[in-house]
Parts: C-alpha cells; sequence; structure tokens
C-alpha cells in the first residue's frame, strides 16, 4: 500500500492521529470547498487524513459533507486504500462496550431511507455499498468486526431501530454509508474503523453519552488505526 488515505467527520476524532503521525495541514488544498488535508510521509508511504471541514466552527457531519470530502479526495489523491475512522453507536445486547473499536463486516445500509417494503427501490434506500474484506485484519489486529449502519440522525427513532434489526446493522454512525457509496463507484477499497461512544440500547441520551466518551473512543480509535496503518504498510493483505 503506497498511499492510504483516511476520511473523518470529526476533529476531535482525527487529532490523536495527526499528532501521532505529526501530519501537516496542507492549507486550502481542496479549493473552495471546507474540506481539510493533513499528510506525512511515513517510510517512504504517503499518509493522508482528509477532514470535512467545519461550518460555523463546527465540523461539518453527515453524509452530504462525507460525500463531498470522499470524491474530492479520491480524485486528487487517487489513494489505494481508504479508511473510515470514526465514532459509532453500536447494541449492548451484541456484546458492544464503550471504546471498543471495530472495522467493517460486509456492505454498509442505511436505516432511514425508506422506499417502500421490497423491491429495487426499497434496496436502492438500504444502499448496503460493498467494504473490503477486513475479516483477516480483524483477527491479526484483535479487533471486532460488525455490520455499519447509516443514518442521517444522532438519536434513533423506533422506525430506525426496526429497520436495524432487520437488516443486520450493527455500529450507528452518519457517513460510512455515503463514503462507501462514492468508494465502490471509483472502485477504491474502503475499510471503516469505528469507535464506540455510547450503546444506543444503553438507555442513556446518546448525545449525553456521545461526549462523555469523545475523548477516550478517540484515543483508542487512534491506537487501533496506529496498527492499520503498520499492518498496510508492512503486510500485503489480500482485502478483495
Ligand atoms: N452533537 C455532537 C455532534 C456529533 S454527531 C457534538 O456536539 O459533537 C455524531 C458523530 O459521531 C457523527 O459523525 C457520527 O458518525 C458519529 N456517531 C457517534 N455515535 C453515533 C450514534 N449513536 N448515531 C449516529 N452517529 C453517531
Amino acid at each position: 500500500m503506497e498511499k492510504i488515505c483516511f476520511i473523518i467527520a470529526m476533529h476531535a476524532e482525527a487529532q490523536p492521529l495527526i499528532e501521532r503521525y505529526g501530519l501537516q495541514h496542507i492549507q486550502d488544498y481542496f479549493g473552495e470547498l471546507p474540506t481539510e488535508l493533513y499528510r506525512g510521509v511515513i517510510n517512504g508511504k504517503e499518509l493522508n487524513i482528509v477532514l470535512n471541514g467545519r461550518m460555523n466552527g463546527l465540523d461539518l457531519i453527515g453524509c452530504e459533507a462525507a460525500t463531498l470530502t470522499t470524491e474530492a479526495a479520491i480524485m486528487r489523491l487517487r489513494p489505494d486504500i481508504l479508511i473510515n475512522a470514526g465514532t459509532c453507536g453500536a447494541f449492548k445486547s451484541k456484546g458492544a462496550a464503550i471504546g471498543d473499536v471495530y472495522l467493517s463486516n460486509g456492505p454498509v445500509m442505511f436505516h432511514d431511507r425508506r422506499v417502500g417494503e421490497e423491491g429495487g427501490w426499497h434496496d436502492m434506500g438500504v444502499g448496503n455499498y460493498p467494504t473490503a474484506d477486513a475479516r483477516q485484519m480483524a483477527k491479526d489486529l484483535g479487533l471486532k468486526l460488525g455490520k455499519c449502519t447509516t443514518g442521517s440522525s444522532l438519536d434513533m427513532t423506533d422506525t430506525d431501530l426496526n429497520i436495524i434489526l432487520r437488516e443486520g446493522g450493527e455500529l450507528k454512525d452518519m457517513e460510512a454509508g455515503a463514503i462507501a457509496y462514492v468508494a465502490s463507484l471509483h472502485k477504491v477499497p474502503l475499510i471503516c474503523v469505528k469507535s464506540v461512544t455510547d450503546l444506543v440500547d444503553g438507555g442513556r441520551a446518546t448525545e449525553e453519552e456521545f461526549h462523555e466518551n469523545l475523548h477516550r473512543s478517540s484515543a483508542a480509535l487512534k491506537d487501533a488505526c496506529t496498527k492499520i496503518v503498520q499492518y498496510l504498510m508492512t503486510e500485503q493483505p489480500t482485502l478483495f
């Protein structure tokens, strides 16, 4: 792997990794877009972290920003692999705990794009865009595996929950589905790395729990991402 590109939504999620590798902010790399590039050369190989950027001082989160970021990153950087690193909600009932780090397992679904009950339009709504096969990597690095499910809200309605349970979703976020869509169009392999900030069935208010754990989960995310970078730069993993 000569060129790795991380796509990350929030500065708090990215900062530990940026500091770990001493990456440089390349000012105005993406012109008028809010997208931000942090770059470094590690053992002769290029490490890029691309962030959605900010609006009114807040990190841009969600699918629209993630779509734009991924398209711009692929077109400008031509990475060998994309890694979407971020935080997520997960299910206590499925064995998740705060600070656990997961790799994506199988395609990424959407849980809030409802178009009928079945058929082609329904399937388009659910998305299920492919990710690279990270099972061996998860085993080698001691990380868990889970199916990513994306929506446009931090909270979860009963309808969302029913769809997540029906379709087998495990890791709830706001960007992975959009990133997987764009990556699949360009045939760039994608792995999602998700660190749990909140338990969606834990009985606590998501936003409060998210804030309480963001720092700790971002540190766990950095540790996992460091192992992944090392792995990708030294091993020749089979990802397809
Ligand atoms: N209110 C927060 C905004 C963060 S939104 C703040 O003030 O900082 C949550 C971000 O973390 C999104 O980028 C999303 O991908 C991820 N995330 C973490 N837990 C989530 C959950 N339970 N549901 C959806 N997204 C979640």
